[in-house]
């Protein structure tokens, strides 16, 4: 049976079996939290048990590296829609130890592309029309930095609302273990 088949029966049994009841909640977040962290497979589960969240806690927004690239993309978007529509008030930046987009280069992603049948041609194309997608595919060179990379950006945004705390973590995708890189805090009036 293929994947997307199996994936298909199983969810009509698991709502014929209202198996979502304990599970039901509202869009906005019980802790008032947005997280940006890492589409890591070793975090699917682990991050929210390890941060003890529980379905409504919190927006989690997944990004390769917990990395934000650039001011106006659609993460920092989520972000600011997270913290105005649906009522989040923090923002954690949790990336992760053995994250795969340290320091991953762009011209590897390209590589990797090319093996898989995509034309040479193209890339060209788009480096002459001044696009850098090597630039844009690389990742971090370090987490710590990463994290505080992207703190800095959310922080120093435009369209942040003043008073919005901005943390950055790591986690480890063994054992859950949380390390603050920098703790956010409210300016002493
Ligand atoms: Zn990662």
């Amino acid at each position: 049976m293929d994947r997307l088949k199996e994936i298909l029966n199983f969810n009509r049994q698991f709502v014929k079996n209202k198996e979502y009841e304990p599970l039901v909640t509202t869009k906005f977040p019980d802790k008032k939290m947005v997280i940006v962290t890492c589409m890591d497979t070793r975090l699917v589960e682990l991050l929210p048990r390890a941060l003890n969240l529980k379905n409504g806690d919190a927006k989690i927004i997944k990004t390769a590296g917990a990395l934000i690239s650039h001011p106006f993309d659609s993460t920092m978007r989520s972000v600011l829609v997270a913290l105005t529509m649906l009522k989040a008030e923090e923002v954690y930046v949790i990336g992760h130890l053995d994250c795969g987009m340290i320091g991953l280069k762009g011209n590897q992603v390209i590589e990797q592309l090319k093996n898989k049948g995509l034309p040479t041609e193209k890339v060209h194309t788009l480096r002459h029309a001044g696009i850098d997608v090597d630039h844009w595919l690389n990742g971090c060179e370090g987490v710590e930095q990463g994290v505080l990379e992207t703190v800095q950006l959310i922080k120093n945004h435009p369209l942040l609302p003043p008073g919005v705390l901005v943390h950055g973590l790591t986690i480890d995708p063994h054992t859950g273990e949380l390390a603050l890189i920098h703790e956010d805090q409210q300016d002493e009036e």
